[in-house]
């Protein structure tokens, strides 16, 4: 650590970090006090050990040399620090409220080894695993940002000062477009060598994910806050031994300002398909195209190719159009359409088209499973096997339907626990 006069910079690498089990039970989406039983606790204690074993959590933490909120009033909710301008309503009326005359930034992360054996978990079709990683290397960064949080509480009572809540880009408030921007500027070291390496996207989206980049205000103005509870970080600290704490520990809601994977993901996370995985992935890299709408709609399209089972299995494509409502309502089956292909001319050769070119048509377009249901309803939905290419018989309809329906829903599914936007 290197302090000069008022100021601080402490970097380095963690052997290891405690991660209280209340804490990660909470990020696993339970309620307070719930006790982990089963193959839910082998999967945490397995997820513990593995990080413990491989993880390689770092922190970086510097005292800006500039804050400046006054003399940019102008700027509606600007604040600059060391001259870098950012965009945050929350952060500047912290900063003003409690009269705060200096800022610390503070980079930690729980390193790309988690992520990276997750990733590897989740292509072995191994989900649960994938979950219980990711959700400890989450639990890792909200353990490492409140450690660096508590370290910074000490420095500044050691000499009359307090410490504000942080707050990051992506937070309420403060655009995670800011991200870059943050990270160039705490990558401004003084004397210690940042950590690890961090790339950020042009989304704001940090990599490796279990990263966090936060700003916390500085105040010797402490009496300020006794009167505002809001200016107190100690109500979404979990830090114990503290021996400053002004305000009772309350679960904090999540801090890290990734999209974090949930349990509670609107989707079923231990959904059990029909069709494998591998053959669910190839189809949704190759065959769906999801389009989402202003009203938080998603439009998708999914082609089906194949074969008719007489007149020598000439090829037919069929496009499936679905219409999903908005996750908020779990996704609801709005709309559902199949009809051929434009170009294809293989589906006039099925035995039932050539009986009734119409009545077929009008069937298969008329068949709409599960529509006004919750997509989770495919995975409940019991349909008797029916492997025929051709679309003469309704059980062959509703096996593909299943199909599409299942590649929808792990393709949402997949970028609920990844984070992914469509
Ligand atoms: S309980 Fe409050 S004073 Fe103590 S480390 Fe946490 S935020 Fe700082």
């Amino acid at each position: 650590m290197h302090q000069l006069a008022e100021s601080i910079e402490t970097a380095g690498a963690l052997a290891g970090v405690d991660v209280p089990e209340q804490e990660f039970v909470r990020l696993l989406g339970y309620p307070r006090g719930w006790v982990l039983k089963g193959r839910v606790r082998e999967l945490a204690d397995w997820a513990r050990d593995w990080y413990t074993k491989h993880g390689k959590p770092w922190f970086y933490a510097r005292q800006a040399e500039s804050l400046e909120f006054e003399r940019v009033a102008a700027r509606g909710d600007t604040i600059r620090i060391d001259g870098v301008e950012f965009n945050s309503k929350r952060l500047r009326s912290t900063f003003e409220q409690a009269g705060a005359h200096g800022a610390v930034l503070v980079a930690v992360g729980a390193g790309p080894e988690a992520e990276e054996e997750a990733r590897r978990r989740w292509s072995e079709e191994k989900p649960d695993e994938y979950f219980f990683l990711e959700m400890f290397a989450s639990a890792v960064v909200e353990q490492l940002t409140t450690f660096a949080g508590a370290r910074l509480c000490d420095w500044a009572e050691q000499r009359g000062m307090a410490v504000l809540p942080h707050s990051s880009p992506g937070y309420p408030d403060w655009d995670v477009a800011e991200q870059p921007q943050l990270l160039k500027l705490i990558r401004r070291t003084r004397i210690e060598q940042f950590p690890s390496r961090v790339d950020v996207f042009d989304s704001g989206m940090l990599n490796p994910k279990k990263t966090q980049l936060a700003v916390f205000g500085i105040t010797r103005h402490r009496e300020r806050l006794q009167k505002l509870t809001s200016l107190v970080p100690c109500e979404s600290c979990s830090f114990g031994p503290c021996q400053y704490r002004r305000a009772l520990y309350r679960r904090a809601p999540r801090t890290t300002a990734e999209p974090l994977p949930a349990r509670s993901t609107v989707l079923d996370a231990d959904a059990r398909y029909t069709v494998n995985l591998k053959a669910l992935q190839r189809w949704t890299e190759e065959r769906l195209a999801m389009q989402p709408g202003s009203d938080g709609s998603i439009d998708i399209t999914f082609r089906y190719d194949g074969t008719t089972c007489t007149n020598m299995g000439r090829p037919l494509a069929y496009i499936y159009n679905v219409k999903l409502g908005p996750r908020e309502d779990q996704y609801p089956i709005l709309e559902q359409r199949c009809s051929p292909a434009k170009d294809d001319t293989g589906h006039e050769s099925m035995c039932k088209y050539l009986e009734d070119p119409d009545g077929l048509t009008a069937t298969i377009e008329s068949e709409k499973p599960l529509n006004g249901q919750r997509l989770n309803a495919v995975l409940e939905w019991r349909r008797e096997p029916n492997a025929a290419g051709c679309y003469c018989d309704p059980l062959s309809r509703h096996h593909k339907w299943g199909l599409v329906l299942e590649t929808i829903h792990y393709a949402l599914l997949k970028m609920e626990l990844s984070g992914e936007k469509i």
